[in-house]
């Protein structure tokens, strides 16, 4: 399965041109490292100044799988990544047979883009992960409460992100309403996972087959999407190291190349999970652009180059906070109040025109010899954008 060719090991050096495909802030921020390093970067992107699209050296404008896009993607750049996984797999193919070098490739996306491939991935390579069961028909409905127990909950197996296309169902006489409301269409259903915390692992993995991950990060989300990021991870250095090594594996049954997060689930008994795996930069990893010795949009960018990858190390602890639309409710957020708060504030804005509850419109990182007290410095500067606000409603 490995995208891994024995052959020959293209380098391509900068001033090549790099193409991503997504228009999103990962696709940003990977752009941003592409052209600190001097290549000639671009995106293929559905809309007009988009996050990506207001950075890029060049955009092709068009769907990811619209063939004229495709065709003019093919025709500007020498190497092709995506930001994101729903990419279909025949473009990837397709700008492969074209000679491209593309990072990662079609069966990496496959795998990841739809839950039910994912959990069979992860069975066949006895990678730890929650028990559960396909649904495809009405009679898959009929063992769930058997097999699983209750709760559980009902994931679609495609197009499914930040807890959208998932259901809890607390009784077996709830099944069918829940299948229902996610409209009848394939499903993973599994098993409710007592957690004691949500990690994960960014691997980056090389066109030669080496592999370096970045410490976990410790995840705290709220309505289903990230909240904070901590890394390292306070979780000791045995489940630190075990969590790598599943992460590495991942990274190595399905040969991919590029950078690969792996989301787990640590137990309240002790055990890591596999809950989800996503083939590129993840939200988790956006604090190792100021924290580590190489970030993760580098990562990417070496490994789709065919470069060496750069050291993981932590220059020090720190922590990131997500900074939804919800902060624009009252009005733009006071960006001098958060700096005032803490001179250590690293501001990352993505560029998005319209604020929307739960969109993601930037983060800030903070760095502290001590993880925990980054976070809560990273809190309190985050509080600070707003407190104006709420100051401005009450007279
Ligand atoms: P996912 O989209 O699969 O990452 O799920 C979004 C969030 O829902 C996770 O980050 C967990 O907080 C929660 N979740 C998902 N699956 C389970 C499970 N099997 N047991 C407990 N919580 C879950």
């Amino acid at each position: 399965m490995s995208e891994v060719s024995p052959h020959s090991q293209p380098i391509l050096r900068p001033p090549a041109a790099l193409g991503v495909i997504g228009e999103g802030q990962l696709g940003r921020m990977f752009l941003q490292a592409a052209q600190r390093m001097g290549y000639e970067a671009g995106v293929l992107s559905a809309k007009e100044s988009s996050p990506a699209g207001q950075v890029a050296h060049w955009s092709v404008m068009g769907a990811p799988d619209d063939l004229a896009a495709l065709r003019q993607l093919a025709a500007r750049a020498q190497a092709i990544t995506v930001e994101f996984e729903n990419v279909s797999a025949p473009a990837l193919r397709w700008l492969a047979r074209q000679g491209k070098l593309v990072r990662p490739g079609w069966k990496t996306l496959w795998i990841s883009q739809n839950r039910l491939r994912e959990k069979e991935f992860l069975q066949r390579y006895q990678i730890p992960h929650a028990p559960w069961r396909s649904v495809r028909t009405m009679a898959d409905l009929g063992g769930l409460s058997d097999g699983l127990g209750h709760p559980l909950i009902l994931k679609t197996a495609a197009s499914g992100y930040d807890g959208k296309g998932q259901i809890r169902v607390e009784r077996a006489q709830d099944v069918e309403s829940a299948w229902s409301r996610l409209g009848r269409v394939a499903c993973v259903a599994e098993g409710w996972v007592e957690f004691a915390a949500e990690i994960s692992v960014v691997v980056a993995r090389g066109a030669d087959g080496m592999a370096v991950t970045y410490p976990p990060g410790l995840n705290h989300h709220e309505r289903h999407i990230l909240d904070s990021t901590v890394m390292p991870a306070p979780v000791g250095p045995i489940v630190a190291l075990e969590a790598q090594e599943l992460a590495l594996g991942v990274a190595e049954a399905l040969g991919t190349v590029g950078v690969l997060t792996v989301e787990f689930f640590l137990t309240v008994d002790g055990r890591l999970l596999v809950n989800e795996i996503a083939p590129r930069p993840h939200n988790s990893g956006h604090l190792t652009i100021e924290a580590a010795l190489t970030s993760q949009f580098e990562q990417q960018v070496r490994a789709l180059c065919g470069l060496p990858l750069g050291g993981t190390d932590l220059v020090s602890p720190a922590a990131m906070v997500n900074l939804l639309g919800d902060l624009w409710a009252d009005g733009e957020p006071d960006w001098e109040a958060a700096f005032r708060a803490d001179s250590g504030v690293k501001l990352h804005l993505y560029g998005k025109q319209t604020p929307a509850a739960g969109r993601k419109m930037g983060h800030m990182t903070v760095l502290d010899p001590d993880a925990e007290t980054a976070l809560a410095r990273a809190r309190a500067a985050r509080r600070a954008l707003t407190s104006g606000h709420r100051r401005g409603r009450e007279v």
